[in-house]
């Protein structure tokens, strides 16, 4: 049977979930132990301006202060508008792998208009983004989006690298997520899994021109080129209907659900993931507002009983799905009944990941402690 945590909406459809004496889950427990220091952190109005102050000091030799990773999204749009505001030298950097919905390049175009920024679009290799997308639907495994996953770092850096930009911003923040258990959506920063997931149905397939970096290659950058990723919005109170509405002032529009903006991330979290393997992202994203006290337990379990893929429009986005793979519906309904495998299925380097994380976590909370650095403490 079911267990639910007692404190959050999580439970056994994670399988690697644990509970404590109370009834509390991992997943909450981990999220507002990260959490209270984002609070902490964006309590005084000083820290984002700390914040961007200390970014422009970084970028004083190159030609742009920071990159801005745009998906067109809230967060990401809201973090330009931010950089606007702090009169950086912006350079908007948007990863497209061909799956952007009509309001996400709307709004692309709106941000770009409106902060004047230099806009790069970063394009992947079609056929070949295409087949990996393919090999991780037909592996059967929940990391579906492994591949955009993988590649936004990797493209990031490229261009970061290329045009001697030392600080990269992006939206992601602990206000709106920060629940996200390994066997729902593995880490992307594996190569060992990509490349064997690829290799099973593509056995000669060449990724040469996908831009994964190892983490190896990650802390190379950091240490001898100080490429660095930051996520400004947990250095401030950020609401994201509020930035909604003053994106909304420029012409920037509103999307049905999180992370929308790619037509295939709607498909993989309201059709494949819930019917498939069960993972129904929505017990994220409303544990996420029990957690922070803007909805009651009961009410966001009533939310939850609705169905998440009793949607027209998601028969529409399939059939665009089954197009673009060379698929026929019922070769498609066929791969969704596959019985559901992991990571663990696969070559991976799990446990050096593992221990990665653990050291990263350490040498924060030591910043934290010893140089009372919110900067360099805050978040993951
Ligand atoms: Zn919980």
């Amino acid at each position: 049977m079911n267990q639910i945590c007692a404190r959050c909406l999580m439970d056994t459809s994670e399988p690697d979930i644990r509970f404590d004496s109370n009834g509390y889950c991992n997943h909450c427990t981990n999220y507002l132990a990260l959490y209270r220091q984002v609070q902490e952190a964006a309590a005084d109005p000083n820290t984002i301006d700390s914040f961007f102050n200390y970014i422009r000091s970084r970028g004083k030799k190159s030609p742009y202060d920071c990159i801005v990773a745009l998906s067109g999204g809230t967060d990401s749009c809201y973090v330009a508008l931010l950089c606007k505001k702090y009169g950086l030298r912006t350079l908007l950097v948007h990863f497209d792998n061909g799956w952007n919905t009509p309001i996400a390049e709307n709004n692309i175009q709106k941000v770009i208009e409106y902060t004047g920024f230099d806009f790069f679009r970063y394009r992947i290799e079609e056929e070949m983004f295409k087949k990996l997308q393919i090999a991780f639907l037909k592996a059967s495994v929940p990391d579906v989006e492994l591949p955009t996953d993988a590649a936004i770092p990797g493209a990031l850096y490229e261009v970061a690298e290329k045009n001697k930009v030392r600080s990269i911003l992006l939206g992601c923040n602990y206000h709106v997520e920060g629940i996200l258990p390994w066997s729902w959506q593995y880490d992307a920063r594996d190569v060992r899994y990509l490349k064997g997931v690829y290799h099973t149905y593509y056995a000669n397939g060449d990724l040469k021109n996908f831009p994964y970096k190892s983490v190896f290659k990650e802390i190379q950058l950091v240490l001898f080129k100080g490429i660095k990723m930051y996520y400004p919005l947990n250095y401030t109170a950020y609401d994201r209907s509020e930035a909604a509405a003053q994106l909304e002032q420029i012409g920037w529009q509103r999307y049905g659900g999180v992370h929308h903006e790619s037509a295939y991330t709607k498909i993989v979290q309201s059709y494949i993931l819930p019917v498939k393997f069960g993972i129904d992202y929505r017990r994220i994203h409303l544990s996420i507002k029990v957690l922070q006290g803007k909805l009651s337990r009961d009410e966001a379990l009533a939310l939850l009983r609705k169905s998440p893929y009793e949607d027209k429009e998601n028969e529409i986005l399939i059939e665009e799905v089954c197009k673009r793979f060379g698929l026929t519906r019922r070769e498609f309904d066929e791969l969704m009944k596959l019985p559901p495998k992991t990571y663990k299925d696969y070559p991976n380097s799990a446990a050096l990941l593992s221990l990665i994380h653990r050291l990263r976590r350490l040498a924060k909370a030591m910043a934290r402690v010893f140089f009372r650095d919110k900067i360099a403490s805050v978040g993951d």
